[in-house]
């Protein structure tokens, strides 16, 4: 039978649909504890992870029977994609599963970064009334939403805002201006520099590669208008947080939200601290209910069917 080891958390049902078939250890804080993931999963099949594992050479190199990796999630970067292919693993990333939790949590941010509004609740409670100073929030509709990577979240994030009455572009390489996704989701494609210097929204969208590493830096950060909000939910590593920190201190951008950081969870003494217009989540905008909900079925799903197919 074969063996699938479970080392962050995932749905409990999808566990359970595992377990029905196939020899399964689900322990949420193996990711914590590497002994006792390495005693697990040395004659492992199968390890299911999320982005805090971290799925390197000498990882793949300890486990002689993996032939797949699940990744409850899209991003790759915490696995070692040449190392996998170099074994013949099979990696099976989740995607589009929590698309739809990464691009509502975009336009509650911009909501709420733009209307500025929600900081009171202490003020109104100890009796102050800051009705003046809470006057000039921005509502959202007719500004521009620049998407920075137009895949499945960007496009998904296009729509909600193109609802809320937002015009939205995006830059994307990767996909030719001539390709029909342009004109189907009414989103025009344009550089990046445009993209900084018009957009009062700005989202990032994009795999932590090379090239994206540091995309947001000193030099990107003084093209953007001093009224817009930035919100990074892709990767830490794709924002200069010293640069960002900076051009908020010195009010070169309203305000951002950052869901994803260099290292995670944040050093003490992060440059972070104490900036103003900056809302901070742990690496959440992908995980609701239901997104772990259908991420968790989906990999059951494409697990179940490769291993019951290998069986044949
Ligand atoms: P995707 O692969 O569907 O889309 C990524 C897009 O980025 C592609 O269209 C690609 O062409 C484009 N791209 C690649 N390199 C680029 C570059 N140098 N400049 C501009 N565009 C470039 O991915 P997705 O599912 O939309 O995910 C986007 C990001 O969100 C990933 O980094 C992923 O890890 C992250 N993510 C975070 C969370 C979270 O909880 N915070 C959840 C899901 C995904």
């Amino acid at each position: 039978m074969a063996k699938i080891v479970i080392t962050e958390f995932m749905d409990e049902q999808a566990v359970a649909e595992l377990q029905r078939l196939f020899d399964v250890v689900y322990d949420p804080a193996l990711v914590d504890h590497p002994d006792d993931l390495f005693r697990h999963a040395i004659d492992a099949d199968v390890v299911i992870v999320r982005n805090r594992t971290q799925v390197s050479e000498s990882f793949i190199a300890k486990l002689p029977a993996l032939r797949i990796i699940g990744r409850l999630g899209v991003g790759l970067d915490n696995i070692d994609l040449k190392a996998a292919a170099a074994r013949d693993i099979q990696v099976i990333p989740a995607t589009g599963a929590n698309a739809l939790a990464v691009a509502e949590y975009v336009i509650t941010s911009a909501l709420i970064l733009l209307r500025g509004t929600y900081s009171s609740t202490n003020a109104v409670i100890s009796g102050n009334w800051p009705r003046n100073a809470l006057s000039s929030g921005r509502e959202i509709n007719k500004k521009q939403l620049g998407l920075v990577g137009f895949g499945s979240i960007g496009q998904l994030t296009a729509k909600l805002a193109q609802a809320l009455g937002l015009s939205v572009v995006a830059y994307d390489p990767f996909i030719n201006q001539a390709a029909c996704i342009w004109a189907e989701t009414e989103v025009e494609p344009v550089s990046l520099e445009t993209l900084l210097a018009e957009s009062d929204v700005i989202s990032l969208h994009v795999p932590l590669v090379n090239e994206t590493r540091h995309l947001i830096n000193k030099n990107t950060l003084s093209l953007i208008k001093q009224d817009a909000v930035l919100i990074n939910t892709s990767r830490g590593g794709i924002v200069d947080e010293e640069a960002l920190a900076s051009a908020l201190k010195n009010q070169q951008l309203a305000g951002a939200a950052l869901d994803v950081f260099e290292h995670e969870p944040l050093p003490a003494g992060s440059v972070l601290a104490d900036v103003p217009n900056l809302l901070l989540t742990p690496h959440i905008a992908g995980v609701t209910y239901e997104s772990n909900q259908r991420v968790s079925s989906l990999i059951a799903e494409k697990v179940i069917a490769v291993l019951t197919s290998d069986a044949k």
